[in-house]
């Protein structure tokens, strides 16, 4: 595999100029908003963040039309819904927290359906592919760890339970064409699948704007101003109203929540991702680790590494996925990387997300978690319907921040 082009940048620091004042963006033909009497916009319902997770939370709210804006920072934010890989992925997740298998294995399922309402309001096909996916185990070891750590994720009590099948070495070989002579096994879930996901934020975008709700670039929030009939929201490109806000700010999120009465202590995890040129189609589904995209290139990915804010390439660790991805696929050592970047993943303290209402304030709502393409059908199809109706049902408080003040046991 040989790299084409010098993307890369010191590892660990932070960008300089990377904040740097949003540039003005055109807002979008929304129609006509509500205005108060102080002259200001309002809305309905304001999602702050026009990534993965506001977006489809706004996909889910758009019969709002006119009263739904999406608020968000432009050009200038950390976005892991331009940067990530595009799985929609249910094995091995839950450890600790069984019903947040419930809640991936039910977004899985409504993905045909976001797929298909995307298509025909927004003429964007996002490539949804769920063929079922492979975690890949190059050693014995590798695999008998990751068999025995499925039977603890499953033997969980209220664990929702769903076939995952051991692949020995010749299993694998008969689903993975070329797989390398080293590889021990791995495990295969009908269940995952993979898609496009810049198309996916696209699609979304669009269609919130076609259902007349609009999307206000550079209108990063920095304060809210919680009242008797809702939210004063100032940004940097002005000042708006809402009688409800869904803070879906990514990052952003942990100084926007405190404003409202809630927490959403999130972390940024750096991860890398490797595009190889063309190749003629040889995964059939998608690896973990390694997919091939709809048009034909290979995507390497799920490196991480705490870094703070820091969203530069590192070589090391480009070479270290490269050579594993020769490993798994020897005939990959030929192409050439065309592009590689890296991105930042919205961590919370147990990975799990961050769903709930204020209680001081209860307009306004928190979601935030990693898996932002995973969950994007759950949060349009069962988050945004309770946001409409204004309160989040039982099945949400499992996600609530309080859960990280739980004293451990000595
Ligand atoms: C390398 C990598 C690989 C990944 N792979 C997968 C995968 O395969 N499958 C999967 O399901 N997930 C994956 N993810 C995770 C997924 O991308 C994220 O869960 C998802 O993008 C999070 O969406 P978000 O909207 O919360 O945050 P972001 O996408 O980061 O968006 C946050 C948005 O909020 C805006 N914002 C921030 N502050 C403010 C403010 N004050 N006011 C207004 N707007 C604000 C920003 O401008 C930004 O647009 C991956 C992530 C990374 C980094």
């Amino acid at each position: 595999m040989s790299a084409a082009g010098p993307s890369q940048g010191a590892n660990c620091s932070l960008p300089e100029g990377r904040r740097e004042a949003p540039r003005v963006q055109p807002v979008s033909a929304a129609g006509s908003v509500g205005v108060v009497a102080s002259g200001r916009p309002s809305f309905e319902v304001a999602v702050i963040g026009g990534g993965l997770v506001g977006a489809a939370i706004a996909f889910g709210l758009r019969s709002l039309g006119p009263k739904l804006a999406v608020l968000d920072e432009g050009d200038v934010a950390f976005r892991a819904a331009r940067g990530n890989f595009g799985l929609i992925w249910v094995q091995g997740k839950g450890m600790g927290l069984p019903a947040y298998t419930t809640w991936t294995q039910r977004s899985a399922h409504e993905w045909p359906r976001l797929s298909a309402e995307l298509l025909r309001e927004a003429a964007i096909d996002v490539a949804l592919a769920q063929p079922g996916g492979i975690h890949v185990c190059v050693t014995q070891d590798e695999l008998a760890r990751r068999t025995r750590a499925l039977a603890t994720l499953q033997a969980q009590p209220g664990f929702k339970r769903y076939d995952v099948d051991v692949l020995d070495r010749a299993a694998l070989a008969r689903r993975l064409r070329g797989v390398g002579p080293e590889i021990a096994g791995g495990t295969y879930c009908a269940l995952d699948g993979h898609c496009n996901p810049l198309k996916l934020l696209r699609a979304l975008h669009a269609a919130i704007l076609r259902a007349g709700g609009s999307y206000r670039a550079g209108h990063g929030v920095a304060r809210i101003t919680p009242h008797r009939n809702g939210f004063t929201l100032e940004t940097a490109l002005g000042t708006l109203e809402a009688e409800k806000i869904v803070l879906a700010a990514g990052l952003g999120n942990a100084a926007l929540a405190p404003m409202v009465g809630l927490e959403a202590p999130v972390r940024p995890n750096k991860g890398q991702v490797i595009a190889l040129e063309r190749v003629p189609r040889f995964l059939a589904l998608p690896v973990d680790t390694i997919r091939q995209t709809d048009e034909g290139t290979v995507l390497i990915g799920d490196s991480q590494q705490d870094c703070g804010l820091d969203d530069a390439l590192g070589l090391d660790i480009v070479g270290a996925m490269s050579a594993r991805a020769i490993r798994v696929f020897p005939m990959l050592a030929s192409a050439r990387i065309v592009r590689a970047w890296a991105a930042l993943r919205v961590m919370s303290a147990d990975g799990f997300p961050i769903y709930e209402q204020s209680a001081a304030h209860p307009g306004a709502f928190v979601a935030t978690c990693h898996s932002g393409v995973t969950l994007a059908a759950a949060h349009a199809y069962a988050f945004a319907p309770a946001v409409a109706a204004g309160a989040l049902p039982e099945s949400f408080k499992p996600y609530a921040a309080r859960r990280f003040h739980v004293p451990t046991i000595a």
